[in-house]
C-alpha cells in the first residue's frame, strides 16, 4: 500500500527497468535520492513541460522532418520554415534566418523525433564540463 497521499502505478518490467538505469547512472541527482522520489521528480518536470508546450507551443509548430530537414510552421511569422540537417548530422541550420542558433534551431532540439534522427546520424552534444 503506498502512503498516504501517494498512488501506485503498474509499468512495463522493461520500462521499470529503464527508469531504474537512469537513477542509479544520473550523476546530478542527490545521492540519497529514492528511485520513487527520483521517477516523480523526473514525471513532475514531463507533466509541466507538456503544459509549457500546450501553453506557449502556438508560436511554433513541428510539422514533419525528413533525413535531412525539419518543417516547423512560425506562428509569428505565418509560414513554414525550413531547417536543414547536415548530411553528417553535426548540426541544424535555419534557412529562414540563415543561422544555426535562433529560435527555430533551438525548438527543432526540443522535438523528440529530430532528436532521435541525429542521434541515429551520431550526432553528440558536447559533454558538459565539471
Ligand atoms: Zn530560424
Amino acid at each position: 500500500m503506498p502512503k498516504k497521499g501517494w498512488k501506485s502505478l503498474t509499468l512495463r518490467e522493461e520500462t521499470m527497468n529503464k527508469l531504474q538505469k537512469m537513477w542509479q547512472t544520473d550523476l546530478s541527482r542527490p545521492r540519497s535520492q529514492t528511485f520513487t522520489s527520483y521517477v516523480e521528480d523526473f514525471l513532475t518536470s514531463l507533466v509541466e513541460r507538456e503544459d509549457r508546450l500546450r501553453k506557449y507551443g502556438f508560436f511554433m509548430r513541428f510539422e514533419g522532418a525528413g533525413e535531412s530537414h525539419v518543417t516547423i510552421f512560425d506562428n509569428t511569422k505565418r509560414k513554414s520554415v525550413t531547417v536543414r540537417i547536415d548530411s553528417k548530422g553535426k548540426a541544424l541550420y535555419c534557412l529562414e534566418d540563415d543561422s544555426s542558433t535562433c529560435i527555430h534551431v533551438g525548438f527543432c532540439y526540443a522535438i523528440d523525433q529530430v532528436l532521435k534522427t541525429l542521434i541515429a546520424k551520431g550526432f553528440k552534444l558536447p559533454k558538459e564540463s565539471s
